[in-house]
């Protein structure tokens, strides 16, 4: 016989979006169902990388975290297809984490604080209208408000508008687990590896994870550039190339409808020159959280939505500065000219490593700093003789 279980808040996906809602919302006195089909510990495909920036977000609403789960790496080297950039180092230092342990460890947080535990259960069908989800086993559960932070693929934004991104404007990355290499660890980005992307090697305890990605309209044969990065990086033969798409820059307006609020990769708030996504899913779904703590105090739910947008404006702000800043980065015809300004002006090299490690934001390079990088790398290709040497 089916059983239908009441709460406050319902959260689909337990990632660090899923369980930052889960998390806040319980610590504000809400009784909260944390719903993901996995069983946690989980996989999830991903570089791992902890900017500053995500580092700011998980110290605010998580708190302290075991030691040895974040894994320092104090040089990032850049490269342009294989060819050395420069080196910049990374102080503080910029962390990187598996997400296996990392993600279970957030989400025992959540469960930690009074959330309800309905990991390892599937979703068989969702009412966005009445707020309510059945699962495989049978079970209902209702609330006045339903958080969607399933991903990247959330069936909660499907079911709101039929398709959670525009496979077009999303991007899409191959990865591969490799045995660490001898001699000191630096973090590497190759900007060549992928068009409206870029390559990654990252550092972690134990292991190294190389990848490339891109914007997947622009990278039909992602498997090809794949291989080269691997070759050239001296990667072993026969390592297991897993893939997954990531929103990249591409976000609805609204992060969510009538009484269903989407955050982290179900809302598209992953930066599309970096592809940072851990830190904006945190801080998305302590909001999201939050809202539905606020929402209910005034016995309004479906203010939720509304107190939430007005938290996520300035970060669709930055996604927004990032997605036009990145044209000058990526457009084929300047991005080698980026990679060449990149080698030659340290400022800039600087600059571009600080917006990766997170520290320092897309509002405060300033209109002074894209003026310069624009007739840095446009006004050469308007030249008629063409570019200076
Ligand atoms: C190859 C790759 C490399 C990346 N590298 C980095 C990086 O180095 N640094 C960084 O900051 N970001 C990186 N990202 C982005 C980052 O992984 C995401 O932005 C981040 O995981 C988003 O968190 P989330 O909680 O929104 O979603 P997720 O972490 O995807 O969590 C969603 C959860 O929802 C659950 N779920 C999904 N569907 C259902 C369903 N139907 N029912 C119930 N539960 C469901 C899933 O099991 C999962 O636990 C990378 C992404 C990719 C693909």
């Amino acid at each position: 016989m089916s059983q239908t279980r009441r709460f406050d808040l319902i959260v689909i996906g337990a990632g660090p979006a899923g369980s930052a809602a889960a998390l806040v919302a319980a610590q504000g006195g809400l009784s909260v169902a944390l719903v993901d089909r996995a069983a946690f510990p989980r996989d999830k495909l991903c570089g791992g990388g902890i900017s500053g920036r995500a580092q700011g977000h998980l110290d605010r609403v998580f708190g302290a975290l075991p030691g040895g789960l974040l894994h320092p790496v104090s040089q990032i080297r850049l490269r342009h297809r294989g060819a050395d950039l420069g080196v910049q180092i990374c102080d503080p230092p910029f962390h990187t984490t598996m997400r296996r342990a990392f993600d279970a460890v957030l989400a025992g947080r959540a469960l930690g604080a009074g959330a309800a535990d309905h990991t390892g259960q599937r979703v068989r069908g969702i009412d966005p209208d009445a707020a309510a989800i059945t699962l495989t086993c049978g079970t209902q559960l209702e609330a006045p408000l339903l958080i969607g932070a399933d991903g990247v693929n959330s069936i909660v934004a499907r079911r709101l508008w039929g398709r959670a991104h525009d496979p077009a404007r999303i991007a899409f990355a191959l990865e591969v687990e490799a045995p660490a290499p001898p001699g000191p660890e630096v973090l590497e980005i190759d900007l060549g590896a992928a068009h409206w992307g870029y390559g990654w090697s990252f550092p972690k305890a134990g292991g190294l994870t190389l990848g490339v990605g891109g914007l997947a309209a622009r990278n039909p044969a992602l498997g090809a550039s794949m291989a080269d990065y691997l070759a050239r990086a001296g990667a072993p033969d026969g390592l297991r190339i897993r893939g997954h798409h990531l929103p990249f820059g591409d976000f609805p307006a609204i992060a969510g409808e009538g009484r269903v609020l989407l955050a982290g990769d179900a809302a598209g708030l992953v930066d599309p020159i970096t592809g940072e996504g851990i830190g904006w899913a945190v801080h998305s779904g302590a909001l999201a959280g939050a809202a539905a703590v606020r929402a209910l105090a005034e016995d309004a739910p479906g203010a939720a939505l509304r107190h939430y947008m007005a938290g996520l404006a300035p970060v669709h702000a930055e996604l927004r500065r990032a997605r036009m800043l990145r044209r000058l980065i990526y457009a084929r015809p300047l991005q080698g000219r980026f990679a060449r300004a990149i080698a030659r002006n340290a400022a800039i090299q600087r600059r571009y490593v600080q917006l990766l490690q997170g520290e320092r934001d897309y509002a405060d390079l300033g209109a002074g700093s894209v003026l310069r990088l624009l007739r840095r790398l446009v006004l050469p290709a308007l030249d008629p003789l063409g570019p200076r040497r």
